[in-house]
């Protein structure tokens, strides 16, 4: 347990996931005492949660309240075993709330609608064994669904909803004013930049929507994504405090760094479609040269598609069943 400021405390929890070994919960002592995150619900994680607040006299049933930065399972699968302990109420953001709340249904739905789905094999199997790691997760109900700007009210503490799309439709960001400091999430990460794309569930929703009587889904997205990072540039922050990774001392020319970063890639996508017509996996290869966790570079390739069809600056061409961009 690490001591940020007084009434800030960090505790890093490990995580079972090779793509991300660890995270960041932040435990704020106001009036009431409150967790940002709360890890991925294993029972080692409880654990490492529980014995860390033993550091500042406290016990999981001393915690009053929750909230969720997004809808990504490391930041809200132990809700439920925390509000067991405790009677803590969760926030989340509305969009978010929607998913941590409905999470279980929403697993063994999938894995019906995948089941019999005309996919490729290898796709389904990827998906399938990753709904099977989430399938243990118990949803769990937010009491306080958020809206961007609400004021969690912690007495000491007050922390400001900053709506922050593009990671996640539910992200958000905690700001206090007073103290000029954010709490993150994954909007802004210690180093390097978060995920923005399809996840492989994502990629295979897409694919099953109709089986699933889903019309419209959202997903990550580039565009809303580096407008949140322009979001937080107008905010007066002098530290930031993110769910993974280092915290940043200077935010501005992190931010900055992780817009650069997005758009240098983008860059290199239209330099790839100067060549002409490109499809997805070519367009990936050229992007980033590699194809280590393809579906996540693919579903990365796919947000920048997205976004720069909705620019116009590229169009898609349909030829003998197969999609090509291209240069408009
Ligand atoms: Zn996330």
């Amino acid at each position: 347990m690490e001591k940020i400021i007084e009434g800030v405390y960090k505790l890093k929890i490990n995580l079972p996931f090779t793509w991300t070994p660890e995270m960041n919960i932040y435990i704020i002592m106001g009036d009431e005492i409150t967790l940002i995150d709360t890890g991925p619900g294993d029972i080692k994680s409880l654990q490492s949660i529980s014995d860390s607040l033993k550091d500042i006299e406290l016990e999981l049933k001393d915690i009053d309240k929750i909230i969720n930065t997004h809808e990504h399972v490391e930041h809200f699968a132990g809700d439920e075993e925390i509000k067991k302990a405790s009677g803590a109420t969760v926030s989340a953001h509305k969009k978010a709330a929607k998913i941590i709340q409905n999470f279980t249904r929403y697993i063994s739905e999938l894995f019906n609608a995948i089941r019999g789905a005309d996919i490729e094999p290898r796709m389904k199997a990827v998906a399938e064994r990753y709904l099977y790691l989430q399938s243990s997760i118990s949803s769990s109900k937010v009491e306080k669904p958020l809206k961007n700007g609400e004021v969690v009210d912690l007495g000491s503490f007050a922390l400001e909803a900053i709506h922050t799309p593009g990671h996640a439709p539910g992200h958000i960001c905690f700001y206090d004013e007073k103290r000029k400091i954010l709490f993150s999430g994954d909007q802004v990460l210690g180093t390097g930049t978060p995920f923005v794309g399809y996840g492989i569930t994502d990629l295979v929703i897409d694919r099953v929507a109709n089986k699933l009587g889903i019309k419209k889904v959202e997903y990550g997205n580039m565009t809303d994504y580096l407008n949140s990072l322009e979001r937080l540039l107008s905010l007066d922050i002098k530290l930031i405090l993110p769910a993974h990774g280092p915290i940043v001392g200077e935010p501005y020319k992190k931010i900055r760094e992780d817009i650069d970063r997005k758009l240098l890639r983008e860059q290199m996508i239209l330099k790839a479609l100067e060549s002409g017509e490109n499809t997805l996996e070519e367009l990936t290869r050229k992007a980033y040269g590699s194809f280590q966790l393809d579906y996540l570079l693919k579903g990365s390739t796919l947000a920048y598609i997205d976004r720069l069809l909705a620019l116009g600056k590229i169009e898609k061409i349909l030829k003998e069943n197969q999609t090509y961009n291209k240069l408009k």
